[in-house]
């Protein structure tokens, strides 16, 4: 690992909460410590294989000069998805704006935000037992492969299984899909979300048919126990239906919470 560091980019333009900031432009300051993977870079001695720190600038320019945002959040964070969206060989990003001329009546040096997005790779598991339910799959996968911040690698083949929890009367089909995103946890279930709803998904009965449900099996190698979302999901290993088609696409993959290896892992009953 390497960092590429881009300290002090000043830009003169527009945002800010206020109408007269939206008109009026202003200085405002970005530095980006760019985490990547340069070895091959070095190597090489090849531009290309590296962050570009002119084309990086290129990048916060356009951001910053092509939009009026309320929020240097805003800025932040679309610099810095910018930066990871061009640039294959940034595992992540930490992007600071500062305001220096933000119109605060007092004595200050700057007003600043800071965002920290580092791209993760992902397992998630879909399912369908009502309609088409291959159809229902296809979406799931092409509606995660158009979202901003998810990029899917990778799709195992689609199986069938027998309900599962004692609720569910159909056959299921089945697949696991591999992604890298930048979307923190949250943002990611928050996707996974809208697009069970825009797969007509009907949350009644849990474990109940369905026509579409995403879980997060994996989010990296980090263990999230919260309020609504708990990873690794913590049933993961009891369901020959996720581990079949998880050890299509990732074999050799940890968990981080055993130190198992998901191809060494049988369900029960499997
Ligand atoms: P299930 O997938 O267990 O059949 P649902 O899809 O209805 O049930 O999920 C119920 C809730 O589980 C969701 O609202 C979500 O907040 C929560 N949840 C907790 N952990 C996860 C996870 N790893 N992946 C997806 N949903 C999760
Ligand atoms: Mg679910």
């Amino acid at each position: 690992m390497g960092k590429v560091f881009i300290k002090k980019l000043c830009i003169k333009t527009c945002h800010g909460v206020n109408d007269f900031e939206k008109k009026q432009p202003k200085r405002f300051v970005f530095s980006a410590e760019i985490d990547c993977d340069f070895y091959e870079a070095a190597k090489n001695d090849e531009i290309s294989q590296t962050v570009n720190y002119s084309t990086a600038c290129k990048l916060i320019t356009a951001v910053a000069t092509g939009n009026v945002f309320n929020l240097i959040e805003t800025l932040a964070c679309r610099c810095a998805q910018a930066i990871l969206e061009n640039f294959p060989s940034a595992r992540s990003v930490r992007l600071r704006v500062d305001k220096p001329q933000a119109p605060v009546k007092a004595k200050f040096k700057t007003m600043s935000a800071e965002v920290f997005l580092r791209r993760e790779r992902a397992y998630l598991s879909l399912g369908s037992s009502m309609g088409d339910r291959k159809a229902y799959l296809d979406f799931a996968v092409k509606e995660l492969a158009s979202t901003r911040g998810i990029t899917v690698k990778k799709v195992s083949s689609y199986t069938e299984s027998a309900p599962y929890g004692g609720v569910a009367k159909n056959m299921f089909l089945n697949a696991c899909v591999a992604v890298d995103t930048y979307l923190p946890p949250r943002a990611l279930l928050n996707e996974i979300h809208r697009i069970e709803e825009a797969g007509e998904r009907s949350r009644s009965l849990r474990w109940d048919d369905r026509t579409l449900d995403i879980d997060i099996i994996f989010y990296g190698r980090q263990v999230i126990c919260e309020d609504g979302l708990t990873v690794p999901h913590p049933e993961y290993s009891r369901r020959a239906f996720v581990l079949e088609p998880l050890k299509e696409i990732a074999p050799d993959f940890f968990c981080p919470l055993t130190g198992a290896r998901i191809k060494d892992l049988v369900a029960p009953g499997g």
